[in-house]
């Protein structure tokens, strides 16, 4: 049996996840092997519902309501216990930052290693060799895990859900007390972005360093709106408070794909072009002609951004008829 760690999110599967259980369908089939699913939360049980086409033989509930505001520690606990029970022969989830952190969290606490970000995953003897995605996705790494837990690299395979004939619901109640509870999360704050979101936008605005102070984003934020646009930063931009961790683009931030990028001010540090290397064009604005990201450019001008930005943003309202 392979099972796969159910991530949910305000009520609803996150796509990673059913996109992981169509990875484990096909391993499950190429071994001969059953799926099952385990979901941890606070009233799952309907949530199953939306299992029902991955061709999962049982799914497990963890239900408990003190994991309504999400207690990875308890959570982690609880699927260990799972797992020591009834010993699938592989255990995966989603490669996002929740499903990587439950499953260290798991395999620290079973004392078993772990890959992430998988892309494939084959058995290799008593473990497995797996492809993994590894610096934001812009290598892949081939490795042999002496382990049998690892989770699936988002977006790297479509979900494809396929008709099932019965899937059996169980209920799983694992043995916790309070320091299990230790780790919790105390409040959630949304994002108070406004217009169209950063992974949804056609054209992005990224400001670095050469920007210099939150209140000059102003003129990017300018742009972007002439544009139908969003603004992003590196991270000299998150980290100076110029813009919030949210709009971070990169390696640690968020892995854009607009048509147009349009980089001002940045250096193009690779952890950087890890989250716009998606982009189909990318336009450079940059005073220093031996900046690295002048590599990366579709088209690039040399100079400074306080004044090529406002020159833009005044000739395409000329072209817009001075709207
Ligand atoms: C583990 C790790 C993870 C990281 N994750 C990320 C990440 O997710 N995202 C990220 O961005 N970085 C990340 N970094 C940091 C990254 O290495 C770089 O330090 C960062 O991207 C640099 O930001 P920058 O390009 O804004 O600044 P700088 O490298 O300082 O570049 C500033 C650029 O602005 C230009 N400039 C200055 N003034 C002007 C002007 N007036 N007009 C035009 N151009 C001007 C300069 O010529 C220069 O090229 C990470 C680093 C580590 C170690």
């Amino acid at each position: 049996m392979i099972l796969t760690i159910i991530e949910q999110d305000k009520g609803k599967i996150v796509d990673p996840s059913l996109e992981t259980l169509t990875l484990a369908r096909k391993f499950a089939a190429e071994n001969g092997i059953q799926t099952s699913a385990a979901i941890a939360g606070h009233q799952v049980r309907g949530l199953s519902d939306s299992l029902k086409n991955y061709g999962l033989a049982k799914v497990y509930l963890i239900e408990n309501e003190r994991f309504a505001k999400s207690a990875p520690d308890a959570i982690a606990k609880s699927l260990s216990q799972l797992i020591e029970k009834t010993s699938p022969t592989a255990v995966t989830a989603a490669g996002t930052e929740r499903g990587n952190e439950l499953m260290a969290r798991i395999t620290a606490r079973l004392m078993q290693p772990m890959a992430a970000n998988c892309v494939e995953v084959k058995v290799d003897g008593d473990g497995f060799r797996v492809t993994r995605q590894r610096w934001g996705g812009s290598l892949l790494e081939d490795a042999v895990l002496k382990g049998r837990f690892f989770t699936v690299a988002p977006h790297a395979a479509p979900a494809e859900p396929t008709p099932t004939a019965s899937m059996e619901i169980e209920a799983f109640n694992p043995t916790l007390d309070e320091k299990d509870f230790r780790v919790q999360i105390g409040e959630r704050i949304e994002s108070e972005r406004k217009g169209v979101s950063l992974m949804d936008a056609k054209v992005v605005i990224g400001g670095g360093r050469g920007v210099g102070s939150a209140e000059k984003f102003a003129m990017l934020e300018e742009l972007a709106g002439l544009l139908h646009g969003a603004v992003g930063g590196s991270r000299v931009a998150t980290n100076n408070g110029w813009r919030p961790h949210s709009d971070q683009i990169g390696q640690t931030g968020k892995q854009i794909a607009p048509d147009l990028y349009i980089a001002c001010g940045i250096s193009g540090a690779i952890q950087h072009i890890v989250g716009c290397k998606g982009s189909k064009r990318i336009l450079v604005i940059n005073s220093d002609a031996d900046a690295p990201i002048f590599a990366r450019a579709d088209y690039g001008v040399i100079g400074d951004l306080h004044q090529i930005i406002p020159a833009l943003i005044e000739e395409i309202r000329r072209a817009k008829g001075g709207k």
